[in-house]
């Protein structure tokens, strides 16, 4: 496909390839590709990158057809509602860049992919959602549909720090990074060739050892002795206190330090989201219900056992590494590595992952939580699909992107096979 998720020669590191180590001292085995058959070990992950660069999919999709006389894509607006007809979608109510509102009439169909977040919103706005709902928000009901229910998301962790000395570390040097800029420009390799240092990854089965399929997936991140970016680039994606960001950065004067990112894979808890006004422009309000399933909060304290079970090993204990121990200000009044203090420091550190799914779910019309039907259309409606990340029944184990994009080509197969069944001037 026009899409390039390749291996690239990545140099593995002195950190990754010592906890490659202590995980194979752990029995967990390391994978040669992280995609194949084998679903537990650590490896390398792919990302969308071509020939060093990052490659999204409007550039790998979009860019090659876009002097395609059927193609128009319009910039800078946004969509405010589906027109419909009864139950038949005619066609997208938009603003333009400059405020003017205009209608867009489709001569075949419409197809939503506003993602997680603004598909349901799009179609609540249209009518399509919760009845009682949308008669709140005095917007006519169309059709009762279980609109923006079952909102998924990875819940992770990304506060284990480990510490360890490394003895031939010396300052970076001021080049540092122009030396690696020449790199990617010239020879298209170094760190600004990757995808930025979380490609390492482990999964593994945190609740039983001998399952074929992981639950808890670890990413990592290596924070050299005195290299505060990386501190301050993560503080930014995952906020937290920054008096713990200071804390950090003090150890990392002393030490290297090796940041563990747990996930749990499939979450139990799940959310949803409504709409806060009947305006486009106004965000919807989304109330996330992390952990509301305590068998969330459990699988990721053992993912922590499992990280103090590596600190055991020869591997890390010849290395020194130790689990640092944040000094968090609202966990202060507990006694450090107790049960209580991991716990508060769970519910200081823990966030969401950035992978929602699921609020359009995809299933048979018999089941009351499905929106749309295994051929991605809006059940009781004509002339309407939602192709994106919010038709996943459940969330897929492990980040979205590329799972995404598959629902997009798989999606694209399916309308090219419905209007290729249909005779002409009938519709679908
Ligand atoms: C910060 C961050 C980091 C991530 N990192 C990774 C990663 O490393 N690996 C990975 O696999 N996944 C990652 N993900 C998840 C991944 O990006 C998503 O799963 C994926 O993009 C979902 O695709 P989608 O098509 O459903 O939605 P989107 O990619 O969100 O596409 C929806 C599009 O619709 C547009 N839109 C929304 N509303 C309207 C409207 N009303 N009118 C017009 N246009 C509208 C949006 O601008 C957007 O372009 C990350 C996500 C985030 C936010």
């Amino acid at each position: 496909g026009p899409l390039y998720i390749r291996y690239f020669n990545y140099s593995v590191t002195d950190t990754q390839k010592m906890i490659m180590d202590a995980a194979r001292e752990l029995n967990v085995p390391i994978l040669e590709t992280i995609n194949g058959n084998k679903y537990i070990g650590y490896g390398m992950a792919q990302g969308t990158l071509n020939e060093g660069s990052r490659m999204s999919t409007a550039k790998a999709f979009l860019s090659p057809i876009k002097n395609r006389s059927n193609l128009y894509v319009m910039k800078s607006t946004r969509a405010d509602a589906v027109l419909l007809d009864g139950t038949r979608a005619i066609g997208v109510r938009v603003t333009l860049k400059d405020g003017r509102s205009i209608d867009v009439k489709a001569s075949k169909e419409v197809i939503l992919s506003a993602g997680s977040i603004a598909s349901p919103q799009l179609l609540m706005l249209s009518g399509i959602g919760p009845k009682q709902h949308l008669l709140e928000m005095g917007i006519p009901n169309v059709v009762d549909l279980p609109v923006g229910k079952n909102l998924q998301n990875h819940v992770g962790w990304p506060g284990l720090h480990l510490a360890y000395k490394n003895e031939t570390a010396t300052p970076p040097s001021p080049t540092f990074i122009l030396d690696e800029a020449y790199q990617y420009l010239i020879h298209k390799r170094g760190i600004l060739a990757t995808n930025g240092g979380l490609n390492f990854i482990g999964n593994v089965n945190v609740n039983d050892a001998n399952s074929k399929y992981p639950d808890i997936q670890f990413f990592h991140l290596h924070y050299p002795r005195w290299d505060v970016d990386n501190v301050n680039t993560i503080w930014k994606v995952f906020p937290a206190d920054e008096e713990i960001k200071q804390n950090v950065l003090k150890m990392l004067q002393e030490f290297d330090m090796a940041v563990i990112m747990p996930y749990v894979l499939k979450p139990k808890s799940s959310g949803e989201l409504w709409l806060r006004s009947k305006d486009p422009a106004v965000p919807v309000k989304i109330y996330a219900n992390t952990f509301s399933q305590q068998e969330d909060v459990e699988t990721l304290l053992k993912s922590l056992d499992f990280i103090k079970k590596m600190l055991k090993t020869d591997t890390f204990t010849r290395r020194g590494v130790r689990l640092y121990h944040l000094d968090i200000p609202g966990c202060r009044h507990i006694e450090p590595d107790s049960n209580e203090y991991w716990r508060c420091h769970l519910r200081h550190l823990s966030t969401m992952f950035y992978h929602p799914v699921g609020s359009v779910k995809m299933g048979p019309r018999n089941d009351p939580t499905a929106v749309v039907d295994a051929r991605l259309k809006v059940h009781g409606m004509q002339g309407l699909r939602v192709i994106d990340a919010s038709i996943m029944p459940t969330i897929t184990s492990g980040p979205t992107n590329a799972p995404t994009i598959m629902i997009g080509e798989k999606g694209a197969d399916i309308i090219k096979e419905d209007w290729a069944a249909v005779k002409d001037n009938q519709e679908l």
